[in-house]
């Protein structure tokens, strides 16, 4: 992955920052984004000790089309071509439907899909001129199963399943590749909670996100990895 140019959405923290620091730590170029510049700056501190090439932070809400368009423009301008994109960023409300607001269901649907669906038609254009790149999809295990008590979580992973799968179709003939990783439960700040929580300590950690992630982007130019579902062995699946 050296020199490779990796933006990442969601890196403030979580499974993104593990993101971040396991492209760091090949060498790559990173572009760091989310809704909070303290924690980016943080996150940007800590990939440029683990050894990126060269790490930019762009605030923005993946919601917001202007916000999208002004972070891929900035992110050409600095390194001219974009290698690789991490959809990662996304949020989750997790209640029965009676319970859950419309403002909580648009709020997951902007975000999860909405902002992902920018983000990737954002770095297309580049990617189609350059006749390669990469596309991966932090989606999860309620993409391709449901639970009960997240209805609208699981739609807008279903959404991001969908929307992946047929994008692949688009534009894999043309040298571009998308891949959906799919975690089980995961240590991070997600819906609230506290990342190193007691009752977390056998789900999955960040970095075993992030393996898979560089996993599926390390592979030769002629492979293509699909789908990745990955969760703990506390979890059936
Ligand atoms: P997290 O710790 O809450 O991190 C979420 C990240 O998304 C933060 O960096 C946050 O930064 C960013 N973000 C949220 N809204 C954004 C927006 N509008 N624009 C830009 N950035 C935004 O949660 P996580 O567990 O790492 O979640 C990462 C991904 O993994 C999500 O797509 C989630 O659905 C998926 N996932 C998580 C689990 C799990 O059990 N943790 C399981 C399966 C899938 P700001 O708030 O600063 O914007």
């Amino acid at each position: 992955m050296k020199d490779k140019v990796v933006v990442i959405t969601g890196a403030s923290r979580g499974i993104g920052e593990s993101i971040a620091l396991a492209f760091a730590k090949e060498k790559a170029k990173l572009v760091l984004v989310a809704r909070n510049p303290e924690d980016l700056e943080r996150v940007r501190g800590r990939a440029m000790e683990a050894g990126a090439e060269d790490v930019l932070t762009v605030t923005t809400d993946i919601s917001k089309e202007e916000e999208v368009e002004v972070m891929v423009e900035v992110t050409l301008s600095r390194f001219g071509r974009i290698d690789v994109l991490v959809n990662n960023a996304g949020v989750g409300y997790f209640k029965s439907v009676k319970e859950t607001t419309l403002k909580e269901w648009q709020t997951m649907f902007d975000i999860n899909v909405t902002g992902l669906f920018l983000c990737s038609r954002g770095v297309l254009q580049p990617m189609l001129e350059q006749g390669s790149g990469h596309i991966l999809n932090i989606s999860s295990d309620v993409g391709r199963r449901t639970i009960a008590g997240g209805a609208g979580y699981c739609a807008t992973k279903f959404a991001v399943q969908g929307f992946a799968d047929s994008l692949r179709k688009e534009v894999q003939s043309k040298g571009v590749k998308v891949t959906n990783v799919l975690p089980g439960m995961t240590d991070t700040y997600f819906a609230n909670s506290e990342q190193g929580a007691a009752h977390k300590a056998d789900w999955l950690q960040a970095e075993d996100i992030a393996r898979a992630v560089l996993y599926a982007a390390s592979q030769p130019e002629g492979v293509l990895v699909d789908d990745i579902t990955i969760h703990p062995m506390v979890q059936e699946y």
